[in-house]
């Protein structure tokens, strides 16, 4: 034979790790023109030739036929549904997260499209071939609509005639105005049953049918064009310089801090303009799409529906929808949360990341990845342009800025007309120390209370995180912490002690505080008991929590911030979900119970949290014409993350906290891996996690590595120990002065390469590159 053999090499769509690797198979004559790397097929697989769908990886050609390998069954689609450099992103993700092909692929490719059953088998060519049919998912939606009929009585004759159904007329009246409604909605409004829209149509005075729908989540949102003003003289000058840098270097990213308010969304929108200008396609990511209404709003407003939003609220239908435009070029710019970085575009110019700084851009399910990341190395494929924007920016990448691995650009001031706000420090000590026992200070019921006379609004927020396990003095404002780590301490109710959920230190329970020498008291708040006390103190407010609970439904959300902007609620009380994106230009005050209580999180990055969060809420005031105030509330005023964050003191805070990163090698002095083990039986589970534990110190031992517990802990029991009825163990890795890379072959080769042997088969591991 003369002439050269194609062969496909894909991955199967398959989860299990043995199936993790490049299968080869022979495509078929027929597909030899067309067959290109991204696309779906259907493939035999195993003994009994069962039918798998793969995505191509490969195409080549080999000079020798092997005898085994088997024929492609078809082609899915005639279009792939990666590009060349999509694919990239996959093999990317796999060597940075260890997680598995299928995994990265399936960040792309949207679970509406995999579809398992409704295929057909037939021959082509002598060859058996399995082609889908249309699928119900894929199809487009159909909804039933009533219309009034064109051959109706007139009406008044009509109202006499309906007398008796006071029901029946009210549809009818409704559609009188209307025409035609979907049938559901009709119903609604006309507070009646589907039977009686029935009678009507036995009448022959209305008709049913089924209409296609677009499954558009915005179909009910009217785009409101938003004019773009002229760039401040600040927002020039920033302008130009993002502009020159990308001239000079278009794949260095660019860091752009500002505060809240200092007109960093208008900079994106300038800069999505221009790429959309030049024909590019650009995503925006934002950290929580239900919460940031408004910042879609002026999107669509100057780019109207070439703009797509993609949310965690839309059904599998809707995502597909909205996947097929994006991939089918339908629309140029996608806003969305982290998965948005999947977005499919093969012509991308911008990657625009808002709050960058965020922790909803982590993943925690597998892959579990970092959207921050992958932007970056996506832009870096796709020789695209990436803008990160934050009012605080991570102290990582303010470090990789100062390191000139970014281009750094400052908004100093806030927009003119909208001014900081004035912050004010409560020691909640001392009114612990003058019998106020309550969580509100006595500064900040006054400031409520001028609030309401004015009938301005009031935002109270309530930091949790952390605080239920948290051990902290309220007479001194001590946290218990780690002698080890710096990281506080956490108590276990069930055998009394407290722990470091980081080394796994731990000692029995201390009844007095080793700083002031006061008894410890050990206790929670929840925001429903905050409510009653507040509603005590101010009965005749309007007062709004908004929190877990009252947040389940969906839509609950946007709904009750509605009410809020519209003014029918006095003070709105609620937990970090408040935190983001709201503007309302009638909020004046905004106070923080328990500022530092997210201080006591088991986490190195405790303190930046903080600073953050305090920093994030004290934007939310004074965003109007009046000027707002801030009343911070602390057990720890002394605190730098406190303290720094009231005084809005940045770069100071930056200073100090990268010293401490240094001094403990935490990020962005060290990568830190995380290992989870997990399984019914905590034997086998901790077993498990002491065999990798020795396995890894004899694997450096063997490297000759001097520093080994400055890289390896021993195992600890999991903060959530048997959450789901199993038990957790974690193992954590600090590459410190090793490379990342080594430290991951070694990773990879105890708990992928050897995992049978060393692993329990009851056992699941979790990697986690850089956890949260
Ligand atoms: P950030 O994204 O930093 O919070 P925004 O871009 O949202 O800041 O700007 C804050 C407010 O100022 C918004 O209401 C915005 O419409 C307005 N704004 C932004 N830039 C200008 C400008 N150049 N002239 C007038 N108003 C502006
Ligand atoms: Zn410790």
């Amino acid at each position: 034979m003369s002439s050269n053999i194609k062969i496909a090499s894909v991955i199967l769509d398959h989860y299990h790790e043995k199936m993790d690797h490049y299968f080869d198979y022979l495509v078929p004559e027929t597909y030899q023109k067309s067959i290109m790397p991204g696309m779906r097929v259907l493939v035999p697989f195993g003994k009994g030739n069962k039918t798998l769908e793969a995505y191509i990886m490969k195409v080549w050609d080999s000079k020798e036929i092997s005898e085994n390998l088997k024929f492609i069954y078809s082609l899915i689609e005639s279009k792939s549904v990666m590009s060349t450099h999509h694919l990239k992103l996959v093999h990317w993700m796999k060597k940075h997260y260890l997680c598995r092909y299928i995994e990265g692929i399936r960040c792309f490719v949207p679970s509406g499209l995999v579809l398992k059953s409704n295929r057909e088998v037939y021959y082509e060519n002598g060859i058996r071939m399995v082609r889908e049919k249309t699928s119900s998912k894929d199809t487009p939606k159909k909804v039933l609509y009533a219309s009034i009929v064109t051959s109706m009585p007139p009406w008044e004759e009509l109202k006499t005639l309906m007398k008796r159904a006071p029901a029946q007329l009210k549809v009818l009246e409704i559609l009188r105005e209307k025409k035609t409604l979907p049938l559901v909605e009709l119903i609604r409004l006309a507070g009646t049953a589907r039977q009686t829209v029935k009678s009507l149509e036995t009448k022959n005075l209305v008709l049913i049918e089924k209409k296609i729908v677009s499954r558009n989540p915005f179909r009910n949102r009217p785009i409101i064009p938003y004019p773009a003003p002229v760039l401040t003289e600040d927002q020039l000058k920033v302008w130009r310089g993002i502009k020159e840098s990308l001239a000079k270097d278009p794949q260095k990213p660019v860091l752009l801090h500002g505060i809240t308010g200092s007109g960093k969304t208008e900079i994106y929108l300038h800069l999505i303009e221009e790429n959309l200008e030049k024909g590019k396609d650009s995503i925006i990511m934002v950290p929580e799409i239900s919460l940031t209404p408004q910042m879609i709003d002026r999107f669509r407003g100057r780019c109207g529906e070439t703009v797509a939003v993609l949310h965690s609220h839309l059904t599998q239908g809707e995502r597909l929808d909205e996947w097929r435009k994006i991939k089918d070029g339908k629309v140029k710019i996608v806003i969305g949360p982290r998965s948005a970085i999947f977005a499919p575009f093969r012509n991308l110019g911008m990657i625009i990341i808002d709050e960058a700084h965020e922790s909803s851009y982590k993943s925690e399910q597998s892959p579990r990845y970092h959207a921050v990341d992958v932007a970056r190395a996506r832009s870096v494929f796709e020789k695209a342009n990436l803008l990160m924007g934050s009012a605080t920016p991570s102290v990582e990448s303010y470090y990789q800025s100062l390191q000139q691995e970014f281009h750094l650009e400052t908004l100093e001031e806030r927009i003119p007309g909208a001014r900081l706000p004035e912050i004010e420090t409560v020691d909640m000590r001392q009114e612990f120390k003058d019998g106020n026992i309550t969580l509100f200070s006595q500064k900040l019921i006054c400031r409520i209370k001028e609030r309401l006379e004015r009938g301005e609004q009031s935002i109270l927020f309530l930091n949790r995180r952390g605080y239920s396990t948290l051990v902290n003095c309220f007479h001194c404002g001590n946290t218990m912490k780690c002698d080890y780590c710096d990281i506080p301490m956490k108590w276990h109710r069930r055998d009394n002690r407290l722990k470091c959920h980081f080394c796994g230190w731990e000692q029995k329970t201390i009844t007095q505080c080793p700083e002031c020498q006061q008894e410890l008291v050990y206790k929670g708040f929840g925001t429903q008991k905050i409510e009653e006390t507040l509603k005590e103190y101010f009965p005749d407010a309007s007062i709004m929590r908004m929190d877990m609970d009252t947040t389940r439904q969906k839509g609950s959300h946007e709904k009750l911030l509605q009410e809020f902007g519209e003014g029918k609620h006095d003070i709105l009380l609620g937990t970090q979900m408040i935190t983001k994106g709201l503007d309302f230009p009638n909020v004046t005050l905004v106070g923080v119970l328990m500022a530092d209580a997210s201080l006591g999180l088991p986490d190195f990055r405790a303190s930046e949290k903080t600073f953050q969060l305090i920093t994030q809420v004290a934007g939310r005031a004074g965003r109007g014409e009046i000027s707002g105030n801030v009343v911070l509330q602390t057990y720890q005023p002394d605190h730098y993350a406190v303290s720094l964050a009231a005084r809005q003191e940045y770069l100071a805070f930056y200073q100090k906290e990268i010293q401490l990163r240094k001094n403990f090698c935490y990020p962005p002095f060290s990568d830190m891996i995380l290992i989870t083990f997990s399984g019914t039986e905590e034997e086998k589970v901790k077993r498990s996690a002491d065999v990798s534990y020795k396995s890894f110190i004899y694997l450096l031992e063997k490297q000759g590595n001097e520093s080994i517990e400055n890289i390896i802990m021993a195992p600890v029991v999991a903060p959530l120990t048997r959450a789901e009825g199993k038990y957790r163990y974690h193992l954590l890795l600090k590459s410190g002065d090793m490379s990342v890379n080594t430290l991951k072959k070694m990773i990879k080769y105890v708990l992928i390469e050897n995992k049978e042997k060393l692993i329990d088969s009851s056992v699941t591991t979790v990697i986690d590159i850089n956890p949260y």
